[in-house]
């Protein structure tokens, strides 16, 4: 398997980092978790474009984390040779987001079937929602189990857990720790985990940056999180703060105080191998 943290940003526009988006490619299948700011862009720059999705995954419908969405659905409508649904899989609450999606595209919908000839169908998602358990399977092996994690009030939120030819990639959302997580991280060999900075974000005077604190994992949650696993890597992504240049290392040191193997933060484009 490879893991491709896609876009590692979060709400806070950053020039180098894309929004929340990780790329896992296992066996035949390009799977997608999440579809944030820019998340074709960075799609493309390992060579995949919409028509070449397996299956799109999203952990939970904050906007940081889907603000694409319409990006991936559309583009692939309008690549697509043959009338090709976009897969997609999410907590409770995605059919409704994807019906209001495609509500707000109606125009350019109407406007592309009139001008092209070969284009006689509509936009439309292949859409499973899902809480736990097995929720995607391959013919060649490749699996995908969910589990309800905790970002309260968004809810429900959902992580996932790939596994293919005895190896495991923990992809988790927005989340504190919580027993979901912990059951998709156990034996993991990578677990990405979306980390936020208590100690940063407590100094900067925004009252609604410290709501932030009660609903994301730390950098530290994440190492115990990892260390109560027993994970191979730790991939940190969508940290907030953005990190100022020169600091990554006070963010892998953080979750070292908790756990013993690799840690990385992830820029975007930062690719793992399983
Ligand atoms: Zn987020
Ligand atoms: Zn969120």
């Amino acid at each position: 398997m490879e893991v491709t943290t896609l876009g590692t940003g979060s709400p806070l526009p950053d020039p180098n980092r894309a929004g929340a988006a990780t790329l896992v490619r296992a066996g035949g299948a390009t799977l997608l978790f999440d579809c944030g700011r820019g998340v074709l862009m960075r799609a493309a720059a390992v060579g995949v474009v919409p028509p070449l999705l397996t299956q799109v995954f999203l952990t939970h419908l904050h906007s940081d984390h889907v603000n694409d969405f319409n990006d991936v659905l559309t583009t692939r409508w309008v690549m697509s040779p043959v009338d090709s649904p976009l897969p997609v899989i999410g907590p409770v609450g995605t059919a409704r987001f994807v019906e209001r999606t495609i509500a707000t595209l109606e125009d350019d919908i109407g406007w592309r079937i009139e001008h092209h000839d070969d284009l006689t169908w509509q936009p439309s998602c292949d859409l499973r929602e899902v809480t736990d358990g097995v929720v995607w399977e391959s013919a060649d092996g490749v699996r995908v189990l969910a589990a309800p994690t905790v970002h309260k009030p968004v809810h429900p939120t959902v992580g996932y857990r790939v596994e293919h030819d005895g190896a495991a990639v923990a992809v988790a959302g927005d989340t504190v720790p919580c027993d979901g997580l912990t059951g998709l991280c156990a034996g993991a060999d990578v677990y990405v985990q979306t980390v936020i900075r208590p100690d940063l974000v407590a100094q900067i005077p925004a009252p609604r940056l410290q709501d932030i604190l009660d609903y994301h994992s730390s950098c530290e949650d994440a190492g115990r999180t990892a260390a109560a696993g027993g994970v191979g890597t730790l991939v940190l992504t969508h940290p907030v703060p953005p990190p100022a240049p020169g600091t990554e290392d006070e963010w892998v040191a953080q979750a070292a105080a908790h756990f013993d193997g690799e840690i990385i933060l992830a820029a975007d484009l930062t690719t793992i191998s399983v």
